[in-house]
């Protein structure tokens, strides 16, 4: 038996939400990782999990008691282009759970079966995708930076049929909602304002509960606009590239949600970009913050209509927040980056420092994440192809260091807790994926193991830190299918 408390309140919402869908057993279940801390929290019970009649549940086999298995409707503008209809094409929501803290958590399972949103597709994963989200969210969370989380990874015993037969996995996702920027475009397209209102008043009362009131479309917006500028501003500073930022992959709770072609940067630029689907670099690094304000009006578009009975006045008080964005984000971004630099205090001045740093580094070979820890000790000049392009950088940046009154070790435990010593670097992700596949778990769960940590130099993951040599590097990342 496996007893989840379940407390399902997506499932009590109107059924424009959503199709209710059954599981689809799959042959032979077999558990490769369970997260058993995220299970304590969530007040599941790791031995029942790893039970075979667990491992059917995390493999979408069975359906626990008290899960309302259904996929969720939504639309979304994927690379500019509007998709009326999407949702969930490969995932079922079992349900929701409080957990230890307090806080509603979606279980969902991803590559559990066909839904009537597959279109298209098979509704499965590939063990690839499945393990990449595994480590590379669990890895942002470790850094402190919100998002989805990951309970398990199963392998299925079936084969997926990709360009080549692979095996096929399922992974279990946790996250405080699955509410995204097209869930809202998805009932405005249709002018269903019933199920806009239904939404919207669910949103607030899940992620945004100061909101409540007549002015809650609003108040979601701008709670919506102040979470997302402080998420931009957390993968910037650690070089995180999302890949797919299509309004259908941005949450309106300000998590990181669909690890799909996400990649961390290894060399500096901000044009860096790894997806192999983005051929235009709509998605590349240095674009995120303003793609999320493009997102953000679409949510915003979609909220007018519940915004009073004065459109023009509505849509003049949603940009007016929309334009918020830049200063909330630069705020956020500053802050980032100036613990990046070990600066406690904010001067003017320090803007200019920073891009000047960055500036340097493009076009130097300079590895992000090694160049801003190595920032804490004396080394950073040696993460630049010519090493004078740091010195006189650094003379600046001393003399910034000097107007701080804190010590030297304190500026480098600043630097140390915010620019993380290891990374999900993309050539040990794909490694860790091939090993996998051909049946050796141990690279993943040694990348798990290192990103637990990522903020500590542990001597055993030392080779971790290592930056791709040519040969090793990957330069484009596939879709999360
Ligand atoms: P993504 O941008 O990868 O998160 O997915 C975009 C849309 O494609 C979503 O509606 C997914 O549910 C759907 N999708 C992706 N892969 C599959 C698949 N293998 N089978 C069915 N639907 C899929
Ligand atoms: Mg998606």
């Amino acid at each position: 038996m496996v007893k989840i408390p379940f407390d399902n309140s997506y499932a009590a919402l109107p059924e424009t939400f959503y199709s209710r869908v059954s599981p689809s057993p799959v042959s032979a279940p077999k558990l490769v990782a369970l997260n058993t801390d995220l299970a304590v929290e969530l007040g599941l019970n790791p031995d029942e999990l790893t039970s075979p009649a667990g491992v059917a549940v995390l493999s979408g086999s069975a359906a626990p008691d008290g899960a309302t298995p259904l996929a969720q409707a939504y639309a979304g503008h994927q690379f500019g282009g509007f998709s009326p209809q999407l949702g969930d094409g490969r995932a079922m929501l079992l349900g929701e759970v409080v957990d230890q803290s307090g806080i509603r958590q979606d279980i969902q399972l991803k590559g559990s079966g066909r839904t009537p949103y597959s279109r298209g597709g098979d509704g499965r994963a590939w063990l690839g995708p499945v393990l990449r989200e595994y480590v590379v969210s669990e890895a942002m969370h470790a850094m402190g930076i919100n998002t989805t989380r990951a309970l398990s990874a199963v392998t299925t015993g079936d084969s997926v049929m990709r360009e080549t037969p692979l095996p096929g996995a399922v992974l279990c996702r946790v996250a405080t909602s699955h509410i995204r920027v097209g869930t809202f475009q998805y009932f405005a397209a249709r002018q269903d304002l019933a199920s806009l209102k239904a939404l919207t008043d669910y949103t607030i009362a899940r992620h945004y509960p100061d909101a409540v009131g007549p002015d809650g479309p609003m108040g979601l917006f701008s709670a919506a606009v102040t979470a997302q500028a402080n998420l931009i501003a957390r993968w910037m500073g650690v070089g995180f590239i999302h890949g797919v930022m299509n309004t259908d992959n941005t949450h309106v709770g300000g998590i990181t949600i669909d690890y799909g072609p996400c990649a961390f940067m290894d060399s500096y630029h901000p044009a860096r970009l790894y997806s192999s689907i983005d051929r235009r670099g709509r998605y590349a690094y240095g674009n995120q913050p303003e793609i999320i304000v493009w997102n953000l009006a679409q949510l915003a578009t979609s909220l007018i209509p519940l915004m009073g009975d004065d459109p023009d006045a509505s849509v003049k008080a949603a940009t007016d927040v929309l334009h918020s964005f830049s200063a909330q984000y630069k705020t956020a971004w500053l802050a980032e980056f100036r613990a990046k630099l070990g600066l406690k205090q904010a001067k003017d001045g320090d803007e200019a420092l920073i891009m000047d740093l960055l500036e340097r580094m493009a076009g130097q070979n300079a590895d992000f994440t090694n160049t801003f820890r190595a920032l804490a000790g004396d080394k950073a000049r040696d993460q630049f192809t010519d090493p004078t392009v740091f010195d006189d950088w650094n003379t600046r940046w001393q003399i910034r260091l000097a107007d701080e009154g804190t010590t030297q070790n304190e500026q480098r435990r600043l630097i140390r807790s915010t620019s993380p010593a290891v990374i999900p670097r993309n050539h040990r992700v794909e490694e860790m994926i091939e090993a996998a596949v051909a049946g050796d778990y141990g690279p993943f769960q040694r990348l798990n193991a290192a990103l637990a940590n990522p903020f500590e130099d542990i001597k055993e993951f030392e080779d971790l830190k290592r930056p791709p040599t040519s040969d090793e590097e990957v330069t484009e990342t596939f879709c999360g299918t």
